[in-house]
């Protein structure tokens, strides 16, 4: 068992850091352009597909890396959806020509994908999704809301999960399951699976309509909103996996978000321990530190123990998906324990400084916010729980 980084990890590690400052520091409607720019869409995807090629466990250093210079966890979690939720999918699940379709322009940001799974009925339980994908001579007719789906006013695909309707005739195919489909933004009627614009060669108008971004408690730059499908038409090639096999699918994309998604929390929760030491050494009370009282040296001491196990669980999921297993409990349990350990460790951070933590120019109100949502979406904490109690058998 090695534990070193590899001078090229390192490499990687230190330019994904350079680039989370340089996207820190751009406006917020550019940061995800400064991202795809500097490679951070493409990292795992295959270098004969557009990209770097990396292992899952380098990409996590990578992620871990913007994650300790760009604050914004909305734009993170949006890259996340996109590389770990829709491309590492396509790469395990796709056709060949998905994959040549797709992944060379997901690689660069040219196009973004997200997942759309969330219904009202159907949360934590997607199994009970009820938008259909009802079979056609030409492929399939996607009918359904979608909520709370990241980046979904500026996705140019979605990953959509819905009911297999069958094809509605007596005698004629019948439903089997939930079905997952790659559905273009501009799928009206026909697009086809590389995103041509069907709109603009008169096939009809566009029925994928995102709403506007919600007004979340944080992750702001992530752009929550619904996402209605109309009736669009898409060819058999946006079939991803078997028909039925939606929800085995949909486990698969959850099992690589769950593993990565916050790999960029890592490098979040350092930079907020290491600015948090220096508060507590500098801030002085009756001529002396208030580091002197145990009951602050340990808070930093529970900081420093959350981040170093959260790491362990990112980099063990990680790893455990690079050796080609499945996965599914150590992705869960990196999950789990990375949300609620960002949370508990935002909440320790904000009362360490007193009143001035309370300010909203602290930063750490938001920093408060943006941890709560991570610990919703990619599966609530109680949902990873009971996986790994699963797991456990129980
Ligand atoms: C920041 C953010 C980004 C998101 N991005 C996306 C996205 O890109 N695409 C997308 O499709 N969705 C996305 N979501 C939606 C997210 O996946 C769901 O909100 C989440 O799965 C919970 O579903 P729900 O909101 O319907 O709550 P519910 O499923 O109704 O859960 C309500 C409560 O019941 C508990 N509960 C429910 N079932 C169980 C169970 N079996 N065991 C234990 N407890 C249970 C939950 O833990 C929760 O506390 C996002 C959400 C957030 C907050």
């Amino acid at each position: 068992m090695d534990f070193g980084w590899t001078p090229a990890q390192r490499a990687v590690h230190d330019r994904m850091r350079a680039l989370g400052a340089e996207a820190d520091a751009a406006a917020p409607d550019d940061r995800m352009r400064v991202l795809a720019r500097g490679g951070a869409l493409g990292l795992p995807i295959a270098r004969d597909l557009g990209g770097e090629g990396l292992d899952l466990v380098t990409t996590a250093l990578a992620y871990e890396g913007l994650g300790a210079t760009l604050r914004d966890g909305g734009v993170l979690l949006a890259a996340g959806a996109h590389l770990f939720g829709v491309a590492l999918l396509l790469a395990r699940v796709g056709t060949p020509a998905q994959q040549r379709a797709w992944l060379p322009r997901m690689a660069t940001g040219e196009r973004m994908a997200t997942v759309a799974a969330t219904e009202a009925g159907a949360g934590s339980d997607v199994a009970s999704v009820e938008a259909t994908a009802d079979r056609t001579a030409a492929g399939y007719r996607l009918t359904g809301e979608k909520r709370y789906v990241t980046w979904a006013d500026r996705a140019d695909v979605y990953f959509a999960i819905a009911r297999d309707g069958g094809d509605g005739r007596a005698g004629g195919a019948p439903a089997r399951g939930l079905t997952a489909l790659l559905v273009p933004r501009d799928a009206a009627g026909g697009a086809d699976a590389a995103g041509a614009p069907a709109a603009a060669e008169g096939r009809g108008a566009a029925r994928v309509r995102p709403g506007a971004p919600l007004a979340t408690a944080g992750l702001r730059g992530a752009r929550l909103a619904p996402v209605s499908f109309a009736g669009c038409e898409v060819g058999p090639d946006a079939l991803l996996g078997r028909a039925g096999a939606g929800l085995a699918v949909f486990q698969i994309a959850m099992t690589y978000e769950r593993a990565l998604i916050l790999a960029f929390r890592l490098g979040a929760l350092e930079r907020a321990l290491g600015e948090a030491v220096r508060f507590a050494r500098e801030r002085a009370l009756g001529g002396q530190s208030i580091a002197r009282h145990q009951a602050v040296a340990h808070r930093l001491a529970r900081m420093k123990l959350r981040l170093e196990t959260s790491r362990l669980l990112v980099y063990r999921a990680a790893w455990e998906l690079d050796q080609g297993h499945r996965g599914q409990a150590e992705a869960a349990l990196a999950k789990w324990h990375t949300a609620d350990s960002a949370l508990q460790s935002a909440l320790d951070d904000l009362q360490l400084r007193g009143g001035a933590g309370y300010l909203e120019e602290s930063g750490l109100p938001s920093a408060v916010d943006d941890a709560l949502g991570g610990s919703i979406h990619s599966g609530t904490s109680d949902v990873l729980a009971t996986i790994v109690a699963r797991w456990l058998g129980v």
